[in-house]
């Protein structure tokens, strides 16, 4: 029978550790269950040796004692209540140790000091340290008060012998010394485990972290290569549509460019858009800033929308609060560009005829050499309705499935401006309803930069046409669709120019020709452009060495700005271009040159 209770009760505590998965817990339950089962046997022992010669009150206490220890067993083990059952352990031995104080032998001895030791380590490996305090406080305060007091009254502290006999006595002492060095034991096994767990974890985190990472850097160098691979046949098609569009086309087959160059522009906005989003995603995108004027930021978006607002119909304004003087600002020109331009972008597109665009920025506080904008695109177009509100700004999500088909568009524009605003610690705020019209607004905090001296603007001044074919222009291009576009391009002009494959080839030609221009591909085999650039400065001859090169890329708008290096170049166009602004260029180069 009592075999049968042993092997239940084994059971029991092996399954009760095992639900307890935490290992800190695990330990809880071993230190209380064998506390309990070590001070109970121990009880019983002394109580057993106690009717040998009884003592009446020692009895009863140790009977009491054995009882509340069982009670606490029965607990800890039957009902999975450790916390209920390690108090009454706790409670137990305190009031064991008060009436020892107190009542019988009004003094304290070695075993006294143990048990106040095992409740301080218990207390605290059971029950965490709130309890612990408490615990340890109410064993420890009777016996000082008692030290003090017995030495007021004797002048010494006594040691006093417990009242059972020496068998007992010995047999208490070893037990509690086994109980404390057990506690210890099992506690620091348990916090070796926790922190050898902790560093297995952590070394597998940091390997996992790495490989994430490794991950993240093979699919955006893959998604960067594609949309190269991608952008190269795209900017071809795109160029071809150009060049048809100038070839006077008839009034049909204007009608099937504009569908070939919607589709193609949305093409390539959905390429450039994905790689500008994963770049976000996968690196950590910092700000590059820099003094720069942001009235002249604000009128270049405002001239390169205004057309396009005026072939809709649109009346689109620009309003500051700083009009009459520039102001100047530390910050990320590029990036605020790109947040500005998808915002006007969407306003202009999703209002239609007749309606109303308006690009503001105010200054809504001044706090030293501190500035805070509030940037707003308004526009009186489509609106939102309220249950879109939210996902428009999750990538490739759109108001409704009409939008694409209508109006075009990648629904990443928002996610991107999104990331870009909180990069500024900034978020974008959204008014909107529907037919009536939307306001996306943010604002920045800049530091006031000192206003530079008035850049030198060449003068814009048009020339007839022929001007531009008395240049002498230099082809560095490798790409046979893209030498076959210019070559279209030029021909209509009736421009001279020369070709070259790479960036070696175009060096050479220029050490021996006489060129007034290089149209410079930058990415190019042997020597790419940049090289290329470089040695052609670095040439002896002046009048070579200041040739005027102008760099073809297919990189986006913000990748130049931040990692173009301008010293060897002269300007810069996107591919794929249009040929008017090609033009634009080659007349600028005609007349600085008539200038110099
Ligand atoms: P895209 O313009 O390429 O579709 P965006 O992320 O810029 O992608 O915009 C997501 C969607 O938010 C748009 O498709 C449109 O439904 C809605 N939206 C954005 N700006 C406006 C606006 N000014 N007026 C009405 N709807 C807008």
């Amino acid at each position: 029978m009592p075999m049968n209770i042993i092997t239940r009760y084994k059971d029991k505590y092996t399954s009760l550790l095992k639900e307890t998965q935490i290992p800190l817990m695990q330990s809880r339950i071993k230190i209380l269950a064998f506390g309990l089962i070590l001070l109970s046997s121990l009880t019983f022992i002394i109580l057993l040796n106690s009717l040998v010669n009884p003592h009446m009150t020692i009895v009863i206490r140790l009977l009491v004692l054995l009882l509340t220890m069982a009670f606490a067993l029965y607990l800890l083990l039957e009902k999975a209540k450790w916390q209920l059952s390690g108090h009454i352990f706790l409670l137990s031995l305190c009031t064991f140790i008060w009436t020892n104080l107190i009542f019988y032998t009004s003094g304290i001895n070695l075993v006294t000091i143990q048990l106040s030791l095992i409740i301080i380590s218990s207390s605290f490996y059971i029950l965490g340290k709130n309890w612990g305090i408490l615990y340890s406080l109410a064993n420890v305060v009777p016996i000082v008060i008692h030290l003090l007091n017995s030495r007021l009254q004797n002048g010494q502290v006594t040691i006093t012998q417990f009242q059972i006999s020496n068998l007992s006595f010995l047999l208490a002492l070893i037990v509690n010394f086994g109980i404390l060095i057990i506690m210890h034991y099992e506690f620091f096994k348990s916090f070796y485990h926790s922190h050898y767990k902790e560093r297995e974890l952590n070394a597998q985190l940091q390997t996992a972290l790495k490989e994430a990472q490794e991950a993240t850097r093979l699919r955006s160098d893959f998604l960067s290569s594609m949309s190269h691979e991608l952008r190269t046949p795209l900017h071809a098609v795109i160029g071809m549509i150009n060049v048809l569009s100038i070839e006077n086309p008839r009034k049909d087959q204007e009608e099937n460019l504009a569908i070939l160059r919607f589709s193609a522009e949305n093409l390539l906005a959905l390429i450039n858009d994905t790689l500008d989003f994963s770049k976000m995603n996968a690196e950590k995108v910092l700000l590059n800033t820099a003094d720069f004027n942001i009235s002249t930021l604000l009128q270049n978006i405002h001239a390169s929308f205004k057309s396009k607002a005026e072939q809709k119909g649109l009346d689109f304004r620009l309003k500051t609060d700083f009009e009459s003087n520039p102001l100047y600002v530390n910050g990320d020109q590029n990036r605020l560009t790109q947040i500005l331009n998808n915002l006007v972008s969407n306003a202009v597109k999703f209002t239609d005829n007749g309606g109303r665009v308006e690009l503001s920025v105010t200054t809504t506080a001044q706090i030293g050499q501190q500035v805070v904008l509030l940037f707003a695109v308004k526009d009186s177009g489509i609106g939102i309705p309220k249950n879109k509100q939210e996902i428009i700004f999750e990538p490739f999500l759109q108001a409704n499935n009409n939008i694409t088909k209508r109006y075009g568009g990648t629904g990443l524009g928002l996610a991107i401006v999104k990331r870009l605003i909180n990069l500024h610690e900034s978020e974008l705020k959204l008014v909107s309803e529907e037919n009536i019209g939307s306001v996306f607004s943010f604002e920045i905090s800049y530091t006031l930069a000192k206003p530079e001296l008035p850049e030198e603007k060449i003068p814009v001044v048009s020339i007839p046409v022929q001007e531009i074919s008395n240049l002498n222009i230099l082809i560095a291009e490798d790409n046979i669709i893209n030498i076959m576009l210019l070559k279209k391009i030029l021909d209509q002009w009736d421009c001279n120019y020369s070709l070259s494959k790479n960036g070696q080839e175009a060096l050479d030609m220029v050490k021996t020709g006489t060129f007034d221009v290089v149209l410079m591909d930058i990415h190019m085999p042997v020597m790419d452009g940049f090289e290329a650039s470089r040695h052609i400065r670095e040439l002896p001859d002046a009048n070579i060495s200041k040739i005027k090169i102008i760099a073809l890329t297919a990189s986006s708008d913000v990748d130049i700005q931040e990692s173009f290096n301008f010293t060897y170049l002269d300007d810069y166009l996107l591919k794929p271009f249009s040929p008017l602004l090609l033009k634009e260029k080659l007349e600028a180069v005609v007349v600085q040159l008539s200038g110099n």
